[in-house]
């Protein structure tokens, strides 16, 4: 299957989609034609999430054969996370919780970042390459951890991964610094994620200009911009969907709506792309907290990133440019590429672009969108509990307190909520949520939320306090480039 970039008519195979990331004129990759793209829901609904994976996978990536991809699949998920169905969906209220974070990390970024390597490695023996495929990413904390769960010890690759010194929470920073694996390098910057992210992204456009390859080394990225972490997004929404069926919540070909904790928008446009390949999805529903560019956008029509940055108890959705919109935009546009460049070159120099009528009026077809502030966020938390002995983080807070609003709209169908991490990764947040003094050490306030509910602590957050640091690096801001060309020359 051919992928398009959407800013130009430039063309590639899905493998070349998968390590390339990015394309050469800066856009995103999408399939050629995603409305002939299809799944039938039907088709799936006795099957498991590995085998939903392996058809919907296939479909996209066809250069994999079915049972080719099977096998992918199974190395990716097989005994990885903690119920054998990867991603469950359990009942809350009137309501469905959509729980994404039962992987190794912990945060629903282990779904596609389980994948990604197995993709990455795959696609680059079709193709016959043979340097090492060498990750670097900034992270804000979710991101860097399951990434190195993903990468480590694949044979062919390489991860290096910084974070801002001081810039992540105690478990965040003891998930990365306690990581093994004989390719794995966790570096910190002396500066905030703006910083790391900008130091990236800079050694990416450096080393462009250099032959990496004399080397043995391709650089690449884990971000949600890469197609090959979006496409196994898109599994989930299949596998809720029919696990309501299975249990005679919906019957095969009613619609439902998901509410979907929003940041870079690549989980949100996973769901349009199962919209798009046929499951009976009424309305998408962009939840933020108070960074809400997307909720004015949506409303409006009008993208103005110039707005003062927040950080909140929601921070994997603090983000005031989402990537992967540029993909809905296209899509929406029915592939007028022009117009998206010249939305981006605006976004990029202006720092706002405003889409035409036509369409806006498109977009509101399906999303719905809505924010809520940090207490808001505390308050949905404690009403869960309280209402429902349903314990929820503050980024699926977030879409709870956001689908209460849209339920008020009155629509006819059920509701799923994506819930995007455990509780235990946000633990002081969700214990003073519940009305309780969190203790100064965070892997104590993990005990105390325990000892308040009951609720599992994940086994991967349970034993870190134990683990080894084995990673102390911490280097200037502006050193980012030169920290990875000695690793690469290395
Ligand atoms: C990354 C992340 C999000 C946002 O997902 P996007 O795909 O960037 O929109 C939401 N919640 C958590 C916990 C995350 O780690």
């Amino acid at each position: 299957m051919f992928y398009q970039s959407t800013r130009s008519d430039h063309r590639v195979n899905s493998l070349q989609a998968i390590l390339e990331g990015i394309a050469p004129d800066g856009g995103l990759y999408l399939p050629v034609d995603l409305s002939s793209v299809k799944v039938d829901p039907a088709d799936l609904a006795d099957k498991s999430f590995e085998e939903m994976a392996a058809v919907i996978l296939h479909t996209l990536f066809d250069e994999f054969s079915e049972s080719e991809m099977a096998d992918m699949v199974r190395r990716a998920y097989g005994g990885k996370f903690e119920t054998e169905d990867v991603t469950p969906t359990v009942k809350v209220g009137q309501d469905y919780v959509l729980e994404l974070f039962r992987g190794p990390t912990s945060a629903f970024k282990d779904v596609a970042l389980s994948m990604l390597p197995v993709l990455i490695t795959e696609a680059k023996k079709k193709l016959g390459i043979r340097e090492k495929i060498m990750i670097l990413t900034a992270t804000s904390g979710d991101t860097g951890k399951a990434a190195l769960e993903g990468f480590h010890d694949v044979d062919g690759t390489g991860i290096i991964v910084f974070y801002p010194n001081g810039g992540v929470s105690a478990v965040q920073k003891a998930q990365m610094v306690t990581q093994v694996g004989k390719n794995v390098t966790v570096c910190a910057i002396e500066g905030n994620f703006d910083d790391a992210q900008t130091g990236v992204k800079n050694t990416f456009a450096a080393c462009a200009k250099m032959d990496l390859t004399q080397y043995g080394v391709r650089l690449s990225s884990a971000n949600s911009i890469n197609i090959g972490r979006l496409a196994p997004q898109i599994v989930y929404y299949y596998k809720s969907y029919c696990d309501l069926v299975a249990a005679g919540e919906i019957a095969m070909g009613d619609p439902v709506s998901f509410v979907v904790p929003t940041g870079n928008f690549g989980d949100i446009l996973a769901g349009y792309f199962a919209k798009c390949m046929g499951l009976p999805v009424a309305r998408l529903v962009c939840a933020s907290n108070e960074n809400d560019v997307l909720t004015e956008f949506l409303t409006t029509g009008r993208y103005d990133r110039r707005r003062v940055f927040h950080r909140t108890n929601s921070p994997s959705m603090d983000i005031l440019v989402s990537s992967n919109l540029e993909r809905m935009l296209y899509l929406a546009a029915h592939g007028d590429y022009a117009k998206i460049a010249g939305y981006m070159k605006a976004l990029n120099e202006i720092g706002e672009y405003t889409v035409d009528d036509a369409l806006l009026a498109e977009l509101k077809k399906t999303f719905f969108a809505g924010c809520c502030s940090q207490d808001e966020t505390l308050a949905a938390i404690g009403r869960t509990y309280e209402t429902y002995g349903y314990l929820c983080d503050t980024h699926t807070a977030v879409a709870v307190d956001v689908a209460a609003a849209y339920k008020k709209t009155e629509p006819a169908e059920k509701v799923i909520i994506l819930s995007t991490a455990s509780p235990y990764k946000f633990p002081v947040s969700v214990l003073t949520a519940l009305g309780e003094t969190p203790d100064e050490d965070e892997f104590r306030v993990m005990e105390q939320l325990n000892e308040r509910t009951g609720v599992p602590v994940p086994a991967a957050l349970a034993d870190l306090k134990e683990k080894k640091v084995l990673h102390t690096d911490v280097i200037p801001k502006d050193s980012i480039l030169d920290y990875v060309l000695k690793k690469v020359e290395g």
